[in-house]
């Protein structure tokens, strides 16, 4: 198919465009490089720099490439960043997707996967979480992609868009030389592993008075290769259906680790004591958010193959090594 990778040069569209491209996709990525790195993006795929915000540039993009889907990865990803300047958030990640969407319908591209986060359901009422779960997040960020997935519901029940969401838990590792390097760094597994690097001298862990048995928070960390898989087979699902497709999707282990216990297993894979400093809370950030992944699996016959934390932590330790 020809595909259009909106922030094909960060860190999960990185990955993904190596997979769309290896199994012989022909890829346009659309990318600010605001986060991406030009040399994140697969040889294969063709690099157009450009702003989602930016209709014109949107919109020649789509005429000369013609996609039959687009990946929409483009966004800000910082949780406690959006409850400092929300405004951002909604510029960003909801306005720019609206025009985005408006630019597909002008193109007449109706097949769009769509980067979400487990960040919708802020403080679940039940553990693992299951993608009827009631959605109220409690951080600016998941309230900005909850407003995407809802104009979604409407192109799809009025101009007959075929959606899927997909909703991650918190993506870490690395697929070989393509791994996590944000600037500045707000992400738990870098932050550590910048500790054990030498780069900082010590990891905040953020609140240790949350109601799980170590008091830190719970998270399902899922390795960045299996969730770019889950793309390739939600493109092929939407792509197959004879009817417009409206799809909803977690993807995550299933299994929730403590920041306490991440930061352990990150000292036996790195070798390093890593020192820990107990912080108060991040606001916004929810206790607990596990993955129940179990319709995924059925319906997109995908599953994890990277899901040890171990696994997850020492991809990106052995990629975090070759960023110094
Ligand atoms: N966290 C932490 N110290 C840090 C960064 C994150 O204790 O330096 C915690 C954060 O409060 C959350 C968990 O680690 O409970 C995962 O945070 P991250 O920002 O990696 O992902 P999120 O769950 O917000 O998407």
């Amino acid at each position: 198919m020809k595909v259009l990778v909106t922030g094909g040069a960060g860190y999960i569209g990185s990955a993904t465009v190596a997979q769309l491209a290896e199994a012989g996709h022909d890829v346009l990525v659309y990318d600010n490089l605001s986060k991406g790195h030009r040399d994140a993006v697969h040889p294969r795929a063709q690099l157009v720099v450009g702003d989602v915000g930016d209709r014109a540039a949107l919109d020649a993009a789509m005429s000369a490439f013609h996609p039959e889907a687009v990946l929409h990865f483009a966004a800000w990803i910082e949780a406690g960043e959006s409850m400092k300047e929300p405004e951002r958030f909604f510029r960003n990640n909801t306005a720019n997707a609206l025009n985005l969407l408006e630019s597909m319908l002008a193109h007449d591209v109706r097949r769009l996967v769509f980067s979400s986060t487990a960040a919708l359901y802020g403080e679940p009422e039940r553990t693992p979480i299951t993608e009827d779960a009631r959605l109220l997040p409690t951080n600016a960020y998941g309230e900005s992609k909850l407003l995407v997935e809802q104009m979604l519901a409407w192109f799809h029940r009025i101009h007959g868009f075929s959606t899927a969401s997909l909703r991650y838990f918190n993506a870490a590792g690395a697929a070989g030389e393509r791994g996590e390097r944000h600037s500045p760094e707000t992400h738990l597994v870098p932050i550590i592993l910048q500790v054990a690097l030498g780069q900082r001298p010590h990891i905040s862990i953020f609140g240790s008075d949350y109601p799980t048995p170590d008091g830190t928070c719970v998270r399902d960390y899922i390795h960045i290769s299996d969730l770019a898989a889950a793309h390739l087979l939600a493109l092929e699902k939407l792509a197959s259906s004879a009817e417009p497709a409206r799809l909803t999707y977690n993807l995550g282990n299933g299994r929730g680790y403590s920041v306490k216990e991440v930061v352990e297993c990150a000292r036996q894979v790195t070798g390093h004591p890593i020192p820990a400093k107990l912080e108060p809370r991040r606001p916004g950030d929810p206790a607990v958010l596990v993955a129940s992944s179990e319709k995924a699996q059925r319906e997109l016959g995908w599953s994890p193959r990277h899901a040890s934390l171990e696994e997850i932590i020492s991809s990106a330790w052995e990629f975090a090594k070759t960023q110094v």
